[in-house]
């Protein structure tokens, strides 16, 4: 796939510019194993890069211009880095708001021109945007000789994403799609930033499901979980719910309205349950990280709510198959997709027939992806 993708980028870049590129840039989308909102909780989160990527091919330019034709779109798009200018829509705003970021940061950049073409489907919650933008920041610090620190960019690139683009988002998605590794998923403290990669063992493959619904209404609902979240940790005096012990919070629970409390418990619980995971992973249990897959669903539909039928139809057909492990929503959730655990040597098998019987169920076909963990942004050489 990335190969191919290589290929396209670099033909492509030969055809618009002449001569070849001077480099190519790559980064994964990613998705999240378990420990869902738990990240505006300052808790823990084990997302994996994925084997679907964007790419530049890419040559440095004289002026302070960038010049950019995405393959996707089948368009070209240019600016000034010196331009602030009005922001507009588009995939050329996240480039801009990555130069912007770095500028605000305190690295100049410099101009260049290329190609850019991706398989990360879009809007599918595999974070097309983050590997967008963390592609688009290795382009910038190769070209501008900045020295590549995965956690600081993961953060400049949250920050176009929020502040230039103005998408609401967490670290999680920047920060698996800069410092993931081969092989790998990453336990993600959201307070600390502190990273530990933890080995998802060959016998297991990740599948991802998307139900193919899309999330409607999901900012309301989104900010409303917040609220009752930063109620929840107020209530019992603690900065966030990252910060409250299990035992205190089951001790006191009744003090909270039904509402909150459910909602804290999911915190707390998937908290808890997505150290324990990173644990089990590392050990090679992959059944038992399954099993805390499936109570990771659970919670987020009932304790959360955040949960819809298409993607309870998901992961049930997924938790029925023989070979699946675990299965849970991932993701924001209000639509998109599931994340299942399945033993490697089954998980075609088990595609086919989860598709199919998600498709009797419910009426929809569903887009699947086997994925493997695959590098965070990296540079290419262009031959
Ligand atoms: P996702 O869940 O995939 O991150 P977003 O809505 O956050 O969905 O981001 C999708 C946007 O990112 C697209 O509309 C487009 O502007 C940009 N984007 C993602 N991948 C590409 C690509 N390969 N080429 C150009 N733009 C892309
Ligand atoms: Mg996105």
């Amino acid at each position: 796939m990335s190969s191919e993708l290589r290929a396209r980028v670099v033909e492509e870049f030969r055809r618009r510019f002449g001569g070849e590129p001077s480099f190519l840039a790559r980064a994964p989308g990613r998705v999240n194993l378990i420990g869902d909102h738990t990240d505006y909780n300052d808790g823990f989160v084990l997302p994996m890069a994925i084997d679907r990527e964007v790419w530049f091919a890419v040559r440095a330019r004289d002026d302070r211009r960038v010049a950019v034709h995405s393959i996707d779109f089948d368009e070209d798009a240019s600016f000034a880095l010196d331009q602030g200018g009005p922001r507009r829509d588009g995939w050329v705003e996240y480039l801009r708001g990555v130069s912007w970021a770095l500028e605000q940061g305190g690295c100049p950049t410099r101009g260049w021109e290329g190609v850019a073409a991706g398989d990360v489907p879009l809007g599918a919650g595999l974070s097309s945007s983050a590997a967008l933008e963390l592609a688009a920041a290795r382009t910038f610090a190769a070209i501008s000789g900045i020295v590549w620190q995965p956690v600081a960019m993961a953060r400049l690139a949250q920050r176009a994403e929020n502040e230039w683009v103005g998408v609401n988002c967490g670290i999680m998605d920047q920060l698996i799609s800069a410092a993931g590794e081969a092989a790998h998923a990453l336990l993600i403290d959201c307070r600390s930033l502190e990273t530990r990669l933890v080995v998802v063992p060959d016998s297991a493959a990740v599948v991802v499901l998307d139900t193919g619904t899309r999330r409607g209404l999901v900012d309301s609902a989104y900010n409303e979980r917040r609220a009752q979240c930063e109620r929840a940790a107020r209530h019992f005096h603690v900065a966030a719910l990252r910060d409250l012990e299990s035992e205190t919070f089951q001790r006191r629970a009744a003090e909270l309205d039904p509402v909150t409390r459910k909602r804290a418990r999911h915190v707390i619980t998937e908290n808890a349950r997505t150290l324990e995971a990173a644990t089990l992973l590392e050990h090679g249990d992959v059944a038992a990280v399954g099993t805390l897959m499936n109570e990771s669903h659970v919670s987020l539909r009932d304790d959360f709510e955040v949960s819809r039928p298409e993607l309870d139809a998901m992961v049930d057909a997924a938790q029925r198959h023989g070979a699946c492990f675990g299965a849970r929503m991932t993701g924001a959730g209000f639509g998109g997709c599931a994340v299942a655990l399945v033993q490697h040597e089954s998980a075609a098998a088990f595609t086919r027939a989860v598709a199919d019987e998600y498709t009797r169920n419910v009426g929809l076909r569903p887009a699947v992806y086997v994925c493997s963990a695959s590098q965070g942004a990296s540079i290419e050489s262009a031959s």
